[in-house]
């Protein structure tokens, strides 16, 4: 009888356990590498006057200390993934790029810039840029992803950027790229690109601008006062997320797929659930 008891108020007790065990959020798997997926989108489209063929001498601007000087950025609770800025060259024969590239020729005040402005397109999306490669370093490869600025376009040819779409979720190390010099040094241009490209590796892809059923322009143009960041994005003043339709005549929710890249949930009746609140 006290055995059976014992075994009974084990049993209780070990329900009791289960009951109040906090169930982990499910990470989003991560999806093999098929052929399907490795889709490169180049963005060949040109800023306004075109690009630029001149190079600044890029080695005397970027130097580690440089960018150790204007580095402050410290990693709080409320960021679940990072997204490091990469201006000082980069090895990246072991990606799927298959190429090394040299630095970006921005300056320091350039490079922080970029940064707060690619901050500023992802606020509260889950995403967090920064110039520290050490942060980097830290986080688990499918919570991370790189940008190369570099103003060595002529191994893939004139585009302001180029990446692959969902590389975030390949947690392989395979970087997108924006290249500085064709988009004249302007930090407004690569802020907008750096914003683009990775929207592309989050699986983002372009806004385009359909009449009647037919799609006249991949990129679309907005207005002067605002451009969809996937769209063109250099000319509006004011870049956004987006909803519209995608290439392919889809209609594209830009900030709820960029959210949801970053760990977010949606309940089901639109409403929005940053990671760690669920
Ligand atoms: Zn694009």
């Amino acid at each position: 009888m006290k055995t059976t008891l014992t075994i009974t108020l084990l049993v209780f007790l070990f329900s009791c356990k289960k009951e109040v065990e906090i169930i982990a959020p499910v990470e989003k798997p991560m999806p093999p590498i098929a052929v399907a997926d490795t889709v490169i989108i180049a963005d060949t489209i040109q800023p306004p006057g075109g690009f630029s063929y001149t190079k600044r001498k890029a080695n005397l601007l970027n130097q580690k200390s440089w960018t150790k000087k204007v580095q402050k950025d410290t990693l709080t609770g409320e960021y679940k993934n990072v997204v490091l800025l990469e201006f000082n060259g980069y090895d990246a024969t072991k990606t799927m790029w298959n190429v090394k590239v040299g630095a970006s020729g921005s300056t320091p005040e350039e490079q922080r810039a970029i940064v707060d402005s690619a901050n500023k397109y992802y606020k509260y999306k889950g995403f967090y840029f920064t110039l520290d490669e050490e942060l980097y370093n830290k986080c688990r490869p499918d919570k991370r992803f790189r940008v190369v600025l570099t103003d060595d376009w002529e191994w893939y040819g004139a585009a302001g950027g180029v990446a692959y779409r969902n590389s975030f979720f390949w947690a392989n190390e395979t970087p997108a790229f924006v290249f500085t010099s064709l988009l004249k040094y302007n930090v407004q241009y690569i802020g907008r690109a750096v914003a683009h490209e990775a929207g592309h590796a989050f699986g983002l892809a372009h806004q385009s601008l359909w009449v009647n059923g037919v799609k006249v322009n991949e990129y679309n143009p907005g207005n002067a006062a605002m451009c969809p960041i996937m769209g063109y994005l250099y000319s509006g003043a004011v870049a956004e997320w987006y909803t519209g339709l995608d290439p392919f005549g889809n209609k594209q929710y830009d900030g709820r797929i960029i959210e949801e890249a970053g760990g977010g949930k949606y309940d089901g009746q639109g409403n929005f659930k940053p990671w760690g609140t669920y």
